[in-house]
């Protein structure tokens, strides 16, 4: 149970929710707060899903109204599994871990969503935690390496930056995705120490190249935690690098659900004399109205928005104005994704003063970066 604004499971707003479901759930059923947000209901039916899906659905739909609590209105989320068993052929405690895998499904596939378990989520949630641990081991360990990916100015299309991207070859399977392994690490509390290492290594290696900014990407597990700041103070001072070069990207999606705690964050952040930037731009809700108000220092225009920029009219009309609109707010933006000329040309024109892609260099290991600054 989160309120609208991000903020967890308040004591009333609990009570509020627990009252709603007591209100839905049928006749000899049992409505249990299994701990934190999370609430159980338990019922008899006549054996077909039916039942527990529909009561899901009006839970769902309840959901949607804004809650009154004191003052304040808010609206809450919930994510639904359903595990289901003939009467007495499965232990409570079975059921209760079936639909709570369920559960996590429904969260992982969105906000307000319903899940039944099936038996494929326990093979699913054994390779999960495998990878999380051999994940564990790898930052213990420190197998974890960067890779950097060139920046180029729009106009000269010269070396100005590189943004670190986290590589981890995982023993006896190869590369794993980033994509895969920050999720996992978001979800298992690996995600501190993981970006702490980021941090800090691409700190390090900055330092053989004065003339470069480097990104470095921050989840938003990282994010939230009230204590980021003091992280970035003490991995700038520990590595001695310029703050001014740094650039902390951070993606849509935890910006629109915490507007008020992200404001707060970013303007320490700047404090400190690092620059932040809005990553993905476009890939999701995209409303750059309010933007301005968040005081970033640069926008990246999400590749899946430049892929197209040739080939579909719409998007590339798309395109322009959301340019046009962040420059028209005295906010620098950079296009990724660029992989052939004719994006670059087209995203040069629109205004992007900053580019990366294939086309100038995939990520590649520090001495490549060394060796392109030295040619
Ligand atoms: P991102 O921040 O949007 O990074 C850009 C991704 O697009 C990188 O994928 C990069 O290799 C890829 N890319 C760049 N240019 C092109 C191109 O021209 N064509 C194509 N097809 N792809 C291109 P990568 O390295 O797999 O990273 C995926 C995502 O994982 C990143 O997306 C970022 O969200 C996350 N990530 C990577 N490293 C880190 C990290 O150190 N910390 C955190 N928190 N997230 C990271
Ligand atoms: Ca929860
Ligand atoms: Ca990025
Ligand atoms: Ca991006």
């Amino acid at each position: 149970v989160n309120d609208s604004y991000g903020h967890g499971t308040g004591d009333q707003l609990i009570r509020a929710v627990a009252a709603g479901l007591q209100v839905l759930i049928p006749q000899g059923a049992v409505l249990a707060r299994i701990g934190g947000d999370e609430f159980a209901i338990a019922f008899l039916s006549d054996g077909e899903n039916a039942a527990a899906l529909q009561l899901s659905e009006q839970i769902l739909d309840f959901m949607v109204e804004p809650l009154e609590i004191g003052r304040r209105v808010v609206v809450v989320g919930a994510s639904i599994g359903i595990a289901m068993s003939p009467a007495g052929a499965i232990d409570r405690e079975e059921l209760v871990r079936r639909s709570d895998l369920a559960m996590y499904k429904a969260k992982e596939a969105g906000r307000a969503r319903m899940t039944l378990y099936d038996p494929s989520m326990d093979a699913d949630r054994e390779q999960r935690n495998a990878l999380e641990l051999d994940l564990r081991i790898a930052i213990e360990s420190g197998d974890l390496t960067l890779a950097y990916q060139p920046l180029v100015d729009a106009a000269t299309q010269a070396l100005t930056g590189v943004e670190a991207l986290v590589r981890w070859n995982r023993p006896g399977h190869g590369p794993v995705s980033p994509e895969v392994f920050i999720p996992i690490a978001e979800t298992s509390g690996l995600i501190e120490s993981l970006g702490l290492f980021v941090l800090r290594k691409a700190c390090e290696t900055a330092k053989q190249w004065p003339e470069l900014n480097v990104s470095v990407n921050v989840s938003p597990g990282q994010f939230r935690n009230p204590a980021f700041t003091d992280y970035v103070r003490y991995v700038l001072k520990q590595t001695e690098i310029e703050a001014s070069r740094i650039t902390l990207e951070i993606t849509e999606g935890y910006m629109i659900q915490n507007p008020q705690r992200t404001r707060q964050s970013i303007e320490r952040l700047k404090g400190l004399g690092v620059k932040v930037a809005l990553d993905d731009f476009g890939s999701g809700f995209s409303s750059i109205g309010y933007l301005r108000q968040f005081g970033f220092d640069r926008i990246k225009i999400d590749r899946s928005l430049v892929m197209g920029v040739n080939e579909d009219k719409r998007q590339r009309e798309m395109l322009q104005a959301t340019v046009a609109l962040a420059r028209s707010l005295d906010i620098p933006v950079t296009a990724e994704g660029i992989e052939t000329e004719g994006q670059a040309v087209a995203m040069r024109l629109f205004g992007c003063d900053c580019l990366q892609g294939y086309l100038f260099g995939k990520p590649m290991v520090a001495e490549q970066i060394t060796d392109m600054l030295n040619e």
